[in-house]
């Protein structure tokens, strides 16, 4: 179990939850809504009366389309989770901020730490929300494109891993997956200007981490839970995050951590240049 502390779902952890929530929630007609007043979230409470389309994904964001044009936009935040329970069992939680009586079941949306974030939007449009609107492109996407990530990372006269962090050049990459991302593809995460080559391995690393973590239901954390409860299997398969002191599977020099961009940073001193 990998342990530290701001931790947030990434991508994989976030397709994880997305695929067990379209199984629950495509084709529910939401029957009421209850938030918790203290809980910031924008407008939940429209969705009442609405049948809920499906649920997709743009990075972090989970984006379920209803009838009548609306949009629910949910992000996990750091602790953010759904359960799912029959309508007739109640159990008291102080921690669910939201709370979706379904057609054919109830909803909670919980979230102890409360970074986690509820809007309606009209669908499509993401302007009142700008880190979505901002958004990358989708890593395992088409829209991923070789060249311009290249173009961009070098436009942004940061390090190479703070910039991946910004979600700017490319949708979903957080600290875990740039940490694994960097490591494979053989790149100091303090690098800047890196020529086509390199950005190009990069690139490719990325889709592999992500592929991979999706395939494991994502990495396990204290608070990450699927939608069933269940843990991600990926934890046990990082190469880097986490892993500063232990012998670099490629040299055996010991990875090292350092503070990069306000971030701990695990990396090999030797063979990531
Ligand atoms: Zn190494």
């Amino acid at each position: 179990m990998v342990r530290h502390d701001g931790v947030m779902p990434e991508l994989p952890e976030v397709e994880s939850v997305r695929r067990q929530l379209d199984v629950r929630l495509r084709g529910r007609l939401v029957r009421a809504v209850t938030v918790d007043p203290q809980a910031r979230f924008g407008a939940v409470e429209k969705v009442t009366g609405h049948r809920i389309q499906g649920v997709g994904r743009r990075g972090k964001y989970l984006l379920a389309p209803l009838d009548g044009g609306l949009e629910l936009v949910m992000h996990l935040g750091m602790t953010g989770s759904f359960r799912f329970r029959d309508a007739d069992r109640w159990h008291p939680d102080a921690y669910v901020r939201a709370t979706f009586e379904l057609d054919d079941s109830v909803m909670d949306f919980r979230d102890v730490r409360r970074f986690g974030r509820l809007t309606v939007v009209t669908a499509g449009d993401y302007s009142g929300i700008a880190t979505l609107d901002r958004l990358g492109p989708e890593p395992l996407s088409h829209d991923f494109d070789p060249a311009a990530f290249h173009r961009d990372l070098a436009r942004s006269r940061m390090a190479v891993k703070p910039a991946l962090l910004t979600q700017r050049l490319v949708a979903g990459v957080g600290n875990i997956y740039a940490d694994e991302a960097l490591w494979r593809a053989r790149i100091n995460p303090r690098a800047r200007r890196l020529s086509r080559v390199r950005t190009d391995r990069l690139w490719q690393a990325i889709r592999e981490v992500l592929a991979e973590a999706i395939e494991r239901e994502g990495t396990t954390f204290r608070d990450y839970r699927m939608v069933n409860g269940q843990p991600g299997r990926n934890g046990d398969f990082l190469i880097a995050y986490g892993q500063a002191g232990r012998p670099c599977p490629r040299d055996g020099t010991p990875l090292r951590r350092i503070v990069l961009g306000g971030r701990g940073t695990t990396y090999c001193p030797r063979c990531q240049r």
